[in-house]
Formats: structure tokens, C-alpha cells, sequence
């Protein structure tokens, strides 16, 4: 290992440090799970440092783990033993805005919250949004192809990805910056490093397609009593509305647990209800969006659709509305032995799902709590589930993975398999599917230096 770090201290002056300098904060993503404090960390500024201690690795058969922002929820970036740490906090900043093209180039390294500021700066829109936003990185996003709160209107990351550069295991460069929308010029490289964990190589740069920024937008919280009018809502709210850009759902379980994490956050409606949605739509009417939704709300109330509804008045409402979503982060850093899913089932299957895992973990399990919520739309639900003792989890997560692979979903729908899903991946891909990946990762990576162990 000293050699090592005399080596790599010689290729890239002032970009690694190790043993006691390294902090805690390189050793766990946001999963909290397995922390390991790595020996070795290299803070790489520039896609040539990057290059360079790739092609140094795989030449010596070294594993590195790439780190972002390390909000990742499924261990992902968090090092195994012997991993050098590839961390991107440094290569950080906007590279370029094309106002003309419509694109946003940034290196991996920024946080998704500036990119957000410095489109929103230069007169666009850029709708890739999530909890996570002041810490996680462009790179971890595309590298996870993050989904969030608005894929409903806008897709995930995929969609949002005109180009990127990375580099792959033997430290080549594969600049591949495009930002045109069309572009059937052979393979579509990108897709490789889109979702792939960083498996298949470190991505360094990336074109972000940005949007005209929408003249209006309407918020409301609304409460359900039941799944089916949540269905009928949806579909009327998308059948009437330019635009739904966001549907988040969110059980009673959850409300009333982020409720009693966070004190200070007051009922926004006055009925107890099951259910609650929030809803938001875009709009390029600033005289009448607002009329028209509300009067779209109230419609559904008088068909018995939905059962009340609060509409923000005041940018300081629709942040109330998203303290409530975004209370998922008091529930992840205030329990500790937790299973937490973010799993995907056909809408057609939600409501028995849910109630199915209810009725499994209570006969199961004493003391248990369940949180349950998500970006329902996409088909993407999220459950926090705990009773307190360690020894559970592990159970929990093969008894709901189990009944996601007999319901036709997914064991992920957005934060990716990392380390803690791989034995899982199975239940929800054929032996063929994980066959090719394999393959790829074999062609790409044959020393298997990269992000081993994740995902296959
Ligand atoms: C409160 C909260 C809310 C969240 N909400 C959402 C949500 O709504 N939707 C969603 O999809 N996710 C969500 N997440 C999960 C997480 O924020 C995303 O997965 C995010 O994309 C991870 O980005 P990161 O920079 O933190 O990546 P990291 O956690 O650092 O890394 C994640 C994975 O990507 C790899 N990686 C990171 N950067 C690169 C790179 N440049 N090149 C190659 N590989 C790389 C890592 O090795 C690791 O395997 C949430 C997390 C939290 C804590």
C-alpha cells in the first residue's frame, strides 16, 4: 500500500491523500450502511487526472470506487476494502450555457442545486429535481440516471443527457459532448455510462438539455381516502392540465411519521385522510392557469374524486407542501436499522401491493413501522420500514423483494442495485438480461476494476 501511495502521490501532486487525513465523510453514502474508511482517497480536479489514475489502475489491477456527492441510498459509493476512493468534490463548476442550443455543460462533480440556479440565471428551466439536491452531483445522477420529483412530465435523467464525456477503465478519454437532440451517428455511446453505476467508467462532463422556463405554476396538497380515486385524479388532472409536472404520494403513515420527526411542520389540511398528493402543473397562461386549475380541483371534489385540497397561495405554501415530501430525509437520518426500498410496481398493482406488504411485515414483525410514499405516477413507490432491531432488516428487504418479483415490478425504480440490491437483481431481470450485462461489463472492464461488486 506505500508503494502504492508513493506512486500515485508521483503521478498526481497534491490530488491524493491517506491513512489519517482521510475523513469519515469518504467512508458511507446516505444508505449509512458497511461504513469503511478507505486507505486511499484522490481527488481528482481534471478528466486528465482522472485518465491518468484509471489507466495507472488498471495496469496495476487496483479497484477504485467513485464517489459523487454520496447521497446514494443503495451502497454504492460507500468503499469495500482495498477500493481506492476516486472522489469528484473537485471537479466542480459550469462549464457552459448555449443559450441558442438550449444546453447546460457542467462538469460531474457540481452539485445538481447549481446547475438548477445557473439555468434558472440564464432564463431556462431544468426540471431534473430530488430531496438530494444540494449535495448530490451531475455525475452521481447520470451515473444513477436519478429520476426525482418530475420525471412525470420530463423523464429521468436519460432524457435530460444530450452528451457526456467519461473515461473507461484503461484511463481512454471518450469525449462524446453532443447537444443536439438527434443524433443517430452509430451506437449512442452515452447510454452506457447512463444508469451503470459506474461500472462501466467515471463520467467527467455532461450536456444537459434545459427547457424555456414555464410562465406559471400551481401547487395544492390534496386528501384521498382511497387508491382509486388517486388513479381518477391523475387521470384527470393529465387529461385537462397542459402539464402535470409533479404527483408525489404519500400514505398516512408517512405524514403522520415526518409529522412527529418534525414538529414544527402543522397540518395543511383539515380532514384526516388517508392519502395525500401533492400536485403541482406548469402553465404559460399568467392570467388564467390559475383559475383553471383551481376550477379543475373543484370539479374533482364535486364528482367525489378527491376529498380536499389546499392551493398554495404564496411561494412560502408550496415550500410547506415540499417540507412534508422532503421530511423522507429527517425519517433516513433519524432511524438507523432501516429497510428502504424504492421499488416499482405497475400502477395497476399499487394499491394491493402496498396492502399486501402491510399485512406480510405486520404478522411478521413486532413493532413495526412503515413509512410509505413516492413519485406514484412513474410507478415508483418508496417504503421505510423498521422495528428498531438490526437483525430485522435483512429480512424485511427479502420478504418485499420477494413480492415485488411476483407483482411484475422492480427491486429499483430509481436509486440503482449498488451493493445492497445485487442479490436481489434476479427476482426482477431474466438470466439472459443479466447474462448481457455481463457481457458489457467484461468488454469494458476486464480487470474488473471499477465500482466492483456493484451491481452484477
Ligand atoms: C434525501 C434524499 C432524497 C433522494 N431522492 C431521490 C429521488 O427522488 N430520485 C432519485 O433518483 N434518487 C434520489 N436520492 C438518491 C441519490 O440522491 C441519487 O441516487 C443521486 O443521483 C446520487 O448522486 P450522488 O452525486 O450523491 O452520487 P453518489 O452517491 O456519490 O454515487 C452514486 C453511484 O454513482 C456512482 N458515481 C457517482 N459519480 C459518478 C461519476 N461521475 N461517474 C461514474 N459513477 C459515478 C457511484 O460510484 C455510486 O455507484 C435521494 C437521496 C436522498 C439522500
Amino acid at each position: 500500500m506505500v508503494n502504492v501511495i508513493k506512486a500515485l502521490a508521483a503521478l498526481l501532486p497534491g490530488r491524493v491523500i491517506s491513512g489519517s487525513q482521510v475523513s469519515d465523510k469518504y467512508s458511507v453514502d446516505w444508505s449509512g450502511e458497511s461504513a469503511f474508511t478507505p486507505a486511499i482517497v484522490v481527488r481528482a480536479k481534471t478528466v486528465s487526472d482522472v485518465s491518468k489514475l484509471l489507466a495507472f489502475c488498471d495496469q496495476e489491477k487496483l479497484p477504485i470506487v467513485t464517489q459523487g456527492g454520496m447521497t446514494g441510498l443503495s451502497g454504492g459509493s460507500t468503499p469495500q476494502a482495498s477500493e481506492i476512493v476516486l472522489s469528484l468534490e473537485l471537479l466542480s463548476g459550469i462549464t457552459d450555457v448555449d443559450v441558442e442550443s438550449m444546453t447546460l455543460t457542467a462538469l460531474a462533480g457540481t452539485p445538481l442545486e447549481q446547475l438548477q440556479q445557473a439555468a434558472n440565471e440564464a432564463g431556462f428551466y431544468l426540471p431534473l429535481d430530488l430531496g438530494a439536491r444540494g449535495s448530490c452531483t451531475i455525475g452521481g445522477n447520470v451515473a444513477t440516471n436519478a429520476g426525482g420529483n418530475q420525471v412525470l412530465s420530463y423523464g429521468m435523467t436519460r432524457a435530460l443527457v444530450l452528451g457526456l464525456e467519461a473515461v473507461t477503465a484503461d484511463g481512454t478519454v471518450i469525449r462524446s459532448m453532443n447537444k443536439m437532440l438527434k443524433n443517430n451517428a452509430g451506437y449512442d455511446v452515452k447510454q452506457l455510462f447512463i444508469g451503470s453505476e459506474g461500472t462501466l467508467g467515471v463520467v467527467t462532463e455532461v450536456v444537459l438539455r434545459l427547457f424555456p422556463k414555464p410562465l406559471t405554476k400551481q401547487s395544492a396538497l390534496c386528501g384521498f381516502s382511497n387508491f382509486s380515486q388517486v388513479v381518477s385524479f391523475l387521470q384527470y388532472m393529465q387529461r385537462s392540465c397542459s402539464r402535470v409536472s409533479t404527483f408525489e404520494l404519500m400514505w398516512d403513515n408517512y405524514v403522520k411519521q415526518v409529522r412527529q420527526m418534525n414538529q414544527q411542520l402543522t397540518p395543511v389540511l383539515a380532514n384526516d385522510d388517508l392519502l395525500y398528493v401533492l400536485i403541482e402543473t406548469e402553465g404559460n397562461d399568467p392570467e388564467g392557469d390559475d383559475t383553471f386549475f383551481n376550477c379543475q380541483l373543484q370539479a374533482c371534489l364535486d364528482d367525489g374524486i378527491l376529498n380536499d385540497a389546499v392551493v398554495a397561495q404564496s411561494e412560502r405554501d408550496v415550500s410547506r407542501f415540499w417540507q412534508l415530501r422532503d421530511g423522507v430525509t429527517d425519517i433516513l437520518a433519524k432511524v438507523k436499522y432501516r429497510a428502504n426500498f424504492d421499488i416499482g410496481v405497475p400502477i395497476s398493482q399499487m394499491a394491493n401491493f402496498v396492502h399486501t406488504v402491510e399485512v406480510e411485515l405486520t404478522a411478521s414483525f413486532e413493532n413495526l413501522q412503515l413509512c410509505t410514499f413516492g413519485h406514484m405516477a412513474d410507478g415508483n413507490l418508496h417504503i421505510i420500514a423498521w422495528t428498531g432491531r438490526e437483525a430485522d432488516v435483512d429480512v424485511i428487504y427479502k420478504q418485499v423483494y420477494t413480492l415485488v418479483g411476483e407483482m411484475g415490478g422492480t427491486i429499483t425504480a430509481e436509486h440503482g442495485i449498488g451493493t445492497l440490491k445485487r442479490q436481489y437483481l434476479s427476482l426482477c431481470r431474466l438470466e439472459q438480461e443479466i447474462n448481457l450485462m455481463r457481457a458489457l461489463k467484461k468488454a469494458m472492464d476486464p480487470n474488473n476494476i471499477l465500482n466492483p461488486g456493484r451491481v452484477i
